[in-house]
C-alpha cells in the first residue's frame, strides 16, 4: 500500500507511532419525537438526566484535575454551568410542555438551536462554545437513550472526525498515544487539553477518515509539524522512532525546569515570558510556568472576527488572560494590523510597501474611535491582574505622546464613569523601528519599559523583507548592526532605570543569551513551547564570567557581577 502523508494543524508537539483507534460517538438508540407520556413524566425524565449528567461532569472534573490540572478541568465546570443555564433548561422544558416532545427530542432541538446561535457569534471564544453545547447535548442524549461510549483497551492513536473535551477525558489517559482529528483548530478545547496533557495532536486533517478506510493499522503522528503518515515504509518508521526517542529525552530533561526560577548558575534572575496570540494560549504559558506574558499580539482578536471586536469582547479576553496568569505581568500590545496581518473586515488600500506603510499605531492614531475602544477595554481589564500596555511600531516621540494622551483620556473617561481600574499600569513601547532604537535615550524617560521587536527591527535595519524567502539569508537577527541597536536600546533603558526586554523571535536564540545578559536585557519573551528550553540555557550560564570575547564585534569589555547587573539593580530598587 502506498504511503499517505496528510497535513493538518500542529496542535500539540511530539511524535507517536501506533495503531489507529477510530473513535465514534456513542450510538444513540432511536427515539420518538412526540411523547407518549404525560408532560410531568417527561419533565421528570429530563430532570433525572440532568442530575445524572451533572454527576458525570463532576467525575470528569475530578479526573481531569488529576491528569491535566485544574485549569484544564474548568471546561467541565463550564459545561455544568451551561447545562444548568436557565435559558437552556427553559428551552428544553418549553419543548416538552408546549410541543409535547420527548425529553430526547426536546434536548436535541434546544442543543441544535443553541449550538447554531454560538457558532454565529463574532467572538472566537464564543464560537468555540458551540462545540461545548453540542457536547452537553450529546451527554444528555446518551443518558436519556442509554447509549454506551466505546472503551479504549490498548495503547492507540485516537483518530476521529471531531473530538469533544469530554470524549477526550473519558478515555483512559495512559492508553492515549496521540490525537488526530479531521475537524478542529488549535484553539479547540481538545487541542488545548492535548497540549496541557503533553499528548501529541494534529487537528484539521482534511480527508482523514476517508484515508483511514484504505490504510493499514499503524499511523505516525508528528504533532510538532502537523503531519500524519499512513502506511509508512520501513525507513520512515525508523526515522520517526528515532525522532520520538529524541523528543522524549528532551522533554524529560526539560520538565524539571517548570518549577525552577529563571536564573543563571550564579543566581542572576531574569524573566522568561511567553508570547501569546489567543486567549487560550495563556493556558500554554501557564502550563510552562512562564514568568508572565511578554507579548500578547492583540490583533489576533481582530483577525478572526467579522468586524472589529467591541469593548466588551476585548475586555473579557484581556481579563481572561490576566486571570489565567494569576498575578503575573501580561504585556498587551495594542493593535498591530496592516502589512501581513489584515482582517477581512478591514479592506486596506493596496500599498507599495505595506510593511513600511499604514499599520499598527500609525493606523490607530488615524482611527481613534477604534483605538479608544481597545484602550478602554484594556484599562477596565487592568483591575483584574497586572496589566502592562505596549504600543507597537513607534517611530517618533510624537506618536508615543499621542498614543499615551489617548490612553490618559480614556482613563479619565472611565474614572468619571467610576469604573474600577488598576492604579498603576506600566506603559511601554516596542522598539522595532531603527529610529526608535537609535533615539532610545529620548524615548526612555517617557515609558516604563522597552520591548525590542527583533523581527521588524531586523527587517528594517537590514532592509530584508521578513516575508520574502529570497532574502531570507539576509534576514539575520544576530547581525552586528541589529545587536548594536539592541545594546544601544538596553543601555538607554538602564541609564533611565526602566526595564528592557526582547519579544521578537530571536529572544529564543540561546547563542545570543550571554550577549543579552551582558547588554542588560531583563526579560525575554518567546513562544510557550520555548520557555523551558530557554530557562535551562539560562541556568547553564555564569553571568559573572561574561566577557566581550564571545561577540567581538560588540564592544563589551568588563564582566558584570550578578549584583550589579542592571536588571538585578532595578528589581532591588523596586523591592526597597
Ligand atoms: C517583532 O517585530 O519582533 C514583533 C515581536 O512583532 P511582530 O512579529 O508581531 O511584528
Ligand atoms: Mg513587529
Amino acid at each position: 500500500m502506498a504511503m499517505i502523508t496528510l497535513r493538518g494543524i500542529p496542535a500539540s508537539p511530539g511524535v507517536a507511532i501506533g495503531p489507529v483507534w477510530l473513535y465514534q460517538k456513542a450510538q444513540l438508540a432511536a427515539y420518538e419525537e412526540q411523547s407518549r407520556l404525560t408532560v410531568e413524566a417527561e419533565r421528570r425524565r429530563f430532570d433525572d438526566a440532568v442530575e445524572q449528567a451533572r454527576r458525570q461532569l463532576d467525575m470528569l472534573y475530578d479526573k481531569t484535575v488529576q491528569e491535566a490540572g485544574e485549569a484544564a478541568a474548568q471546561i467541565f465546570d463550564i459545561h455544568k454551568m451551561m447545562m444548568e443555564d436557565l435559558d437552556y433548561l427553559e428551552s428544553v422544558e418549553d419543548n416538552i410542555t408546549s410541543q409535547l416532545y420527548t425529553a430526547e427530542h426536546a434536548v436535541a432541538c434546544t442543543g441544535q438551536e443553541f449550538a447554531e446561535m454560538f457558532a454565529a457569534m463574532e467572538d472566537e471564544v464564543m464560537q468555540a462554545r458551540s462545540a461545548d453545547v453540542r457536547d452537553i447535548t450529546q451527554r444528555l442524549l446518551q443518558v436519556l437513550t442509554g447509549g454506551q461510549s466505546q472503551t479504549l483497551e490498548r495503547s492507540s492513536v485516537i483518530c476521529a472526525h471531531d473530538l469533544f473535551p469530554s470524549d477526550t477525558m473519558q478515555l483512559e489517559r495512559g492508553l492515549i498515544m496521540a490525537f488526530v482529528t479531521e475537524l478542529g483548530s488549535h484553539v479547540s478545547h481538545s487541542a488545548i487539553l492535548a497540549r496541557t496533557m503533553g499528548i501529541p495532536a494534529v487537528v484539521g486533517v482534511s480527508g482523514l477518515t476517508e484515508a483511514l478506510s484504505g490504510a493499514a493499522g499503524t499511523i505516525v503522528v508528528d504533532g510538532s509539524r502537523g503531519l500524519v503518515i499512513l502506511n509508512a515504509d520501513q525507513q520512515t518508521l525508523a526515522d520517526y522512532t528515532a525522532r520520538r526517542e529524541a523528543y522524549l529525552q528532551e522533554r524529560m530533561g526539560l520538565d524539571a525546569y517548570r518549577d525552577r526560577p529563571s536564573r543563571t548558575r550564579d543566581g542572576l534572575e531574569l524573566e522568561i515570558c511567553a508570547n501569546i496570540a489567543y486567549v487560550t494560549d495563556a493556558d500554554n504559558a501557564a502550563a510552562v510556568n512562564a514568568d508572565g506574558v511578554g507579548l500578547m499580539r492583540s490583533e489576533f482578536l481582530y483577525m478572526n472576527a467579522d468586524s472589529a471586536p467591541d469593548e466588551e469582547t476585548q475586555f473579557a479576553a484581556y481579563r481572561a488572560v490576566l486571570e489565567k496568569l494569576n498575578g503575573k505581568r501580561i504585556v498587551v500590545r495594542t493593535l498591530d494590523i496592516g502589512a501581513d496581518k489584515v482582517p477581512s473586515w478591514l479592506p486596506l488600500p493596496p500599498e507599495e510597501n505595506p510593511a513600511m506603510g499604514w499599520r499598527a499605531v500609525r493606523m490607530c492614531l488615524d482611527h481613534q474611535d477604534m483605538f479608544r475602544i481597545q484602550l478602554r477595554a484594556l484599562l477596565r481589564a487592568s483591575y483584574y491582574g497586572r496589566l502592562a500596555i505596549m504600543f507597537p511600531m513607534i517611530g517618533d516621540l510624537n506618536q508615543l505622546r499621542r498614543a499615551k494622551a489617548l490612553l490618559e483620556e480614556s482613563r479619565r473617561e472611565l474614572e468619571k464613569e467610576q469604573v474600577p481600574m488598576a492604579e498603576k499600569i506600566e506603559v511601554g513601547m516596542m522598539v522595532e523601528i531603527p529610529s526608535a532604537a537609535i533615539l532610545a535615550d529620548q524615548f526612555a524617560p517617557e515609558v516604563d519599559f522597552f520591548s525590542i521587536g527583533t523581527n521588524d527591527l531586523t527587517q528594517y535595519t537590514l532592509a530584508a523583507d521578513r516575508l520574502n524567502d529570497k532574502v531570507a539569508d539576509l534576514f539575520d537577527s544576530a547581525h552586528p548592526a541589529v545587536l548594536r541597536l539592541i545594546q544601544h536600546t538596553a543601555q538607554a533603558a538602564v541609564a533611565h532605570g526602566i526595564w528592557c526586554g526582547i519579544c521578537g523571535e530571536s529572544a529564543g536564540n540561546e547563542e545570543l543569551l550571554p550577549f543579552y545578559i551582558k547588554a542588560g536585557i531583563g526579560e525575554l519573551s518567546v513562544v510557550p513551547g520555548k520557555v523551558l528550553e530557554l530557562r535551562r540555557a539560562l541556568s547553564n550560564i555564569d553571568s559573572s564570567s561574561l566577557y566581550g570575547s564571545f561577540l567581538s564585534h560588540i564592544q563589551i569589555s568588563e564582566p558584570t557581577p550578578r549584583t550589579t547587573h542592571p536588571f538585578a539593580v532595578l528589581c532591588l530598587k523596586k523591592k526597597n
